[in-house]
């Protein structure tokens, strides 16, 4: 049904998954936020890769030659993927997280960070020190650039980087990363985007966002785990001390001295992730190919399951900006007198359906979203969609959500290990 639609097919689709009631049902993934399915042709890729890989930059057989030749178009794809200057780097790393410790080693000296303090804990937590201002999300688009605005006019002279997201883990919103990027400049200051969530579901353009860095995740873009990556301008990069000391990040080693390599090896010492970097690139190119399919599935599916959820009694969604904005299909919500992980235990175990529940690495903005919308706790349930998503998966849940508001849930659960099970 997913191909015919010219949407890219996923690995799992057809996945069957038991019920405590009995017998079994397809998966309803909800989940794509956490980690996307494989898509088809990442996974024929691979499995066609498999037999050939051999070690990068290290050997001179056919195999290694086969492997470096992948690994380094990768640069490329994931060059053209996210519209990068020329002259930016490409750095494989494991993951966002990843990527953004990379980036906080490699500021310069005192360098002052702007971030909100709504972010998803990758993007929150590297930046340490006394130059580091966390600022409140505002509940508008217009006044979170001006929070920057003033946090960057507040900065002592000096290198200046402002660290905010494409999309929220949390609600899917966007955030004026553009309008963001112009205030930054003003300042001369650079800025970071945290794509983990933007990525997957829309074109990004560094040259028309006039951003300096992105990060992003594979393992959220169709690829399996593992190999993620920073690209952005090279100087502070190149001057920094390596992210690890090792093999493949040095030019000449001595008795006494050693000499870094100044290009994106320089911080990808050790045997690099051939296998899920290489996905990474076919995952990306997949994408590109089909932005506007990928974009007309979501939409279609966000607003039926947005209006879904507006019908489940007691169910209030979370959301960071007063006025509606355009967002990726990442919903998260609480239900009056239900406990988020309860109801997420009786989703899987009932009905087949998975999906997150908690506060998502975004502990402060889960919390205040929460209470924005007149509710106590900490904790929401998270939906989001992706292209393993389906219309059938998406009148599922919202069924199940009204069966369980009426009637509860058709099993006992009790906690295990901190967790509802039945
Ligand atoms: N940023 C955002 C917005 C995310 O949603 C995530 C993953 N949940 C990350 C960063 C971190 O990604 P990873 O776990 O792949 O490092």
């Amino acid at each position: 049904i997913v191909a015919a639609q010219g949407i890219p097919g996923v690995a799992g689709a057809a996945l069957r998954v038991p019920l405590v009631t009995g017998g079994e049902i397809g998966y309803a993934n909800l989940d794509h936020a956490a980690s996307a399915p494989c898509l088809d042709s990442v996974r024929s890729a691979v499995d066609e890769f498999l037999p050939w890989y051999a070690s990068v930059h290290r050997g001179a057989g056919f195999a290694s030659q086969v492997s470096t030749r992948l690994y380094e178009r990768t640069r490329d794809i994931l060059r053209r993927f996210v519209d990068a200057r020329t002259t930016d780097t490409v750095i494989f790393t494991r993951n966002t997280t990843d990527s953004f410790n990379l980036l906080a080693r490699s500021l310069p000296r005192r360098t002052s960070v702007v971030v909100f303090d709504t972010e998803h804990h990758a993007a929150l937590l590297p930046w340490r020190g006394p130059n580091v201002r966390r600022v409140q999300l505002p509940r508008t688009r217009l006044a979170a650039v001006s929070v920057v605005d003033e946090a960057l006019a507040a900065c002592p002279e000096g290198p200046r980087l402002v660290v905010v997201t494409g999309a929220s883990n949390v609600t899917g919103e966007l955030l004026p990363v553009a309008e963001i990027a112009a205030v930054a400049r003003k300042h001369g200051a650079r800025v970071a985007l945290d794509a983990a969530q933007l990525a997957p579901h829309r074109r990004i353009s560094l040259r028309e966002l006039d951003v300096d860095y992105v990060a992003l995740s594979g393992h959220k873009l169709y690829a399996p785990f593992g190999a993620g990556a920073l690209i952005g301008r090279s100087d502070w990069l190149r001057a920094a001390e390596p992210y690890l000391a090792g093999g493949g990040a040095t030019k000449l080693v001595t008795s006494d001295a050693v000499v870094w390599n100044t290009g994106a090896e320089r911080h990808e010492a050790g045997s690099p992730n051939t296998v899920g970097v290489y996905a990474l690139g076919v995952a990306c190119e997949q994408l590109a190919a089909n932005w506007t399919a990928v974009g007309e599935h979501e939409a279609t599916l966000l607003e039926r399951l947005r209006k879904g959820l507006a019908g489940v009694p007691g169910c209030a969604e979370l959301r960071l900006f007063d006025a509606p904005v355009d967002r990726v299909g990442t919903v998260s919500f609480v239900v009056d007198g239900f406990e988020p992980g309860w109801l997420a235990a009786v989703l899987s175990a009932e009905y087949g359906i998975g999906v997150r529940d908690g506060a998502f690495c975004a502990h402060v903005a889960t919390k205040r979203l929460i209470g924005e919308c007149g509710r106590d706790g900490q904790q929401a349930v998270r939906v989001s969609l992706g292209l393993g998503s389906t219309e059938e998966h998406v009148d599922r849940l919202v069924l199940a959500l009204r069966q369980i508001v009426a009637r509860g849930a058709r099993w006992e659960y009790t906690k295990v290990d901190g967790r509802w099970a039945p």
